[in-house]
C-alpha cells in the first residue's frame, strides 16, 4: 500500500469537533500500515491540562487491540490536509511498541519519507 492511500484514510478520519468547554477531537488523523498489511487509523483528542493524546496514539491502540504491533508505514494529517511529522513523544512511543518500528517509514512532509530511527538520533537504549 502506498502513502497516497494512507494519506486519504488519515485525512478522512479528521473531523474536528468540540466535545466540551475544554476538549476537542479530530483535528489530526493518523493512519498506519502494519507488516501484515492491515491499516489502523486514529484521531487526536485535545484537552485542557494536556490530558489528551495524539492521533498516532489512537491508531496504535486500535492496532494493539487487533493483536499487532509492527508498523511498516505511518502518516499523520491535519484537517486541512497538511502532513505532520510525529511529535517527540510519539516518536519515542512508537519505538517502544516494537524495536522493529525503528525501521517504520514515516511520511514527514510532501514526498518526504524517513525512517523512525532517523527521527530518534542518539537512542537512549543504545540499540
Ligand atoms: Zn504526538
Amino acid at each position: 500500500m502506498e502513502f497516497t492511500e494512507l494519506y486519504l484514510q488519515a485525512k478522512k478520519a479528521t473531523n474536528p469537533r468540540k466535545l466540551s468547554k475544554t476538549a476537542q477531537c479530530g483535528t489530526v488523523g493518523a493512519a498506519l500500515l502494519t507488516d501484515t498489511g492491515n491499516v489502523y487509523v486514529g484521531i487526536c483528542i485535545d484537552t485542557a491540562c494536556s490530558m489528551g493524546f495524539c492521533a498516532e496514539h489512537a491508531a496504535v491502540a486500535s492496532m494493539l487491540l487487533a493483536g499487532e504491533n509492527h508498523i511498516k508505514k505511518l502518516i499523520a494529517v491535519n484537517h486541512q490536509g497538511d502532513i505532520l511529522s510525529p511529535c517527540g513523544r510519539c516518536r519515542e512511543f512508537l519505538s517502544q511498541i516494537s524495536e522493529n518500528n525503528l525501521d517504520t517509514e514515516v511520511m514527514v512532509g510532501d514526498n518526504k519519507v524517513v525512517l523512525l530511527k532517523e527521527l530518534l538520533p542518539y537512542d537512549w537504549r543504545n540499540l
